[in-house]
């Protein structure tokens, strides 16, 4: 799993925004691995760097040097719609007699063929297949008519899906989130000004103070002297945040939505030992993503928390692997058993996730080879049925283990003594957040927007209830 992409927006009072939003990317490096850009407005004209790669390829310090201005959005791309190249790396540019637009975008939107369908008809072409490439020039055509606000609003009741931008209009920096909240996006005081961003691990890098989340449906303008904010709510509906942000994307030390991440962790690995403890010789996490669940299952049931596998850090996102066993000694190269720890002993393994099931097989697999007695399997999310069309780029359907296999179905698949996971209530009360404001739709097969194909029981029952009041 993949998050789509990380967004930044600063406005400084003095000094150059370029370096700051260097370091804030770099803080959400985690956001996305394929892309990054950069694009600062000195108040006459843009100057842009944009490539493939990691930030630390991508930027060096020539490049964030001749980056001029007190006006800054940055984006991470990972892209989960649209081709990889350097064209469709963000942030987007779009020069008009209404002046310049910058926007970087985090999530995807679900109506993208239509809205590009009524540019292509009015005669309007299109370089990239990117949804955000139609925002902007939805956005850039409603400047046309209207103030900034006023186009961002028209923009918004157009589109449709998950997306938190922070985009630069002239040497404007303005922050939106959609009206449901899918996604994060937060703003912060630093030093000479503010910061708009994904995660708040981007404020605290540059020694800021996390202001507050941007609230769902919420447009943030920061002035331009870098000595506040407007905030403008233009939308007020019932939230969708995306709980999968809180299981795995986000980084743990993130706070989001008033929720610092590792604490949402290992809640949740309390509840999995409250509601499917087993009291096993050690609990072990899935290295790195399982670490904070297994500390709070561990410390709930009184069990020794104790690291079965570690995990090889200098192994890069992709490497030859032709055949099976070649396929098997990748996972090895990722993870390694610590024999001494494991042997003879009964282990619980949690992790946050089976998406494709593999290396879940191959790590109870590893475990046993390695003389564990028992291998129990814990999961910190419910299991995954569906695929995600609002900005994380999983699997699809018939990827996904458990879109038609039982939870039994499962453990006899990856050779577990047993399985159990979180309920989506379990994630609702782990959050101490209602189960109607969180997105499941990849867990529960309905999604909170209206998808071609797919069920969305919340636009039934509105539907159902605007017919009821009529
Ligand atoms: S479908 Fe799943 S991953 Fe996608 S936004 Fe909803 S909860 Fe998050």
């Amino acid at each position: 799993m993949q998050e789509k992409c990380g967004v930044v927006g600063i406005q400084l009072s003095e000094g150059d925004a370029a370096l700051p939003t260097y370091y804030a990317l770099y803080a959400l490096q985690h956001r996305g691995q394929e892309g990054a850009g950069i694009v600062t407005h000195d108040g006459f004209q843009q100057h842009s760097k944009k490539g493939l790669g990691l930030v630390s390829e991508v930027f060096d310090e020539d490049d964030v040097g001749h980056l001029h201005g007190l006006a800054s959005v940055g984006h991470l791309r990972y892209p989960t719609a649209g081709e990889i190249n350097e064209n469709s790396c963000h942030p987007y540019t779009v020069t008009s007699k209404r002046g310049s637009l910058a926007l970087a975008h985090n999530g995807t939107l679900v109506n993208t063929d239509e809205v590009r369908a009524d540019f292509e008809e009015r005669g309007h072409t299109f370089s990239t297949d990117s949804d955000t490439e139609v925002m902007v020039h939805e956005l850039a055509s409603n400047l046309v008519e209207h103030g900034l606000l006023e186009a961002i609003d028209k923009t918004m009741r157009r589109i449709r899906g998950a997306y938190s931008l922070t985009l630069m209009h002239d040497d404007r920096v303005v922050g939106v989130r959609d009206p449901l909240g899918i996604r994060p996006l937060c703003i912060g005081k630093i030093e000479d000004g503010y910061i708009i961003a994904s995660e708040s691990v981007a404020v605290d890098v540059l020694g800021g103070e996390l202001v507050r989340d941007v609230r769902p449906g919420e447009v943030v303008m920061l002035d331009d002297d870098g000595e506040g904010f407007e905030s403008y709510q233009l939308f007020d509906e019932r939230p969708a945040h995306c709980f999968f942000e809180y299981v795995y994307f986000a980084r743990p030390d993130s706070t989001i939505d008033e929720r610092l991440v590792y604490d949402a962790r290992r809640e949740m690995g309390r509840l999995l030992y409250e509601n499917h403890g087993v009291d096993t010789d050690i609990v072990s996490p899935v290295p790195d993503s399982g670490r904070a669940f297994a500390s709070g299952y561990a410390e709930a049931g009184g069990l020794e928390y104790s690291e079965a596998l570690m995990k090889n850090r200098y192994v890069g996102r992709t490497f030859i692997m032709p055949t099976q066993e070649a396929r098997e000694t990748a996972v090895r190269l990722k993870l390694n058993t610590m024999d001494s720890n494991i042997e003879g002993k009964s282990v619980t393994l949690v992790d946050d996730s089976i998406v494709r099931g593999t290396t879940s097989s191959q790590l109870v697999k590893l475990l046993r080879d390695s003389g564990a007695s028992e291998v129990h399997f814990r999961v910190g999310s419910p299991p995954i049925v569906a695929p995600c069309y609002l900005g994380i780029d999983m699997a699809s359907r018939d990827e996904l283990m458990a879109s038609d296999k039982s939870v039994e179905e499962i453990r006899d698949e990856i050779g577990a003594d047993s399985l159990e996971y979180l309920t989506p209530d379990d994630i609702a009360d782990s959050l101490d957040m209602p189960r109607s404001e969180m997105c499941t739709g990849c867990v529960t097969g309905s999604y909170p927007v209206e998808i071609e194909g797919e069920s969305c029981e919340r636009a039934e029952t509105e539907r159902g209830e605007k017919a009821g009041a009529d």
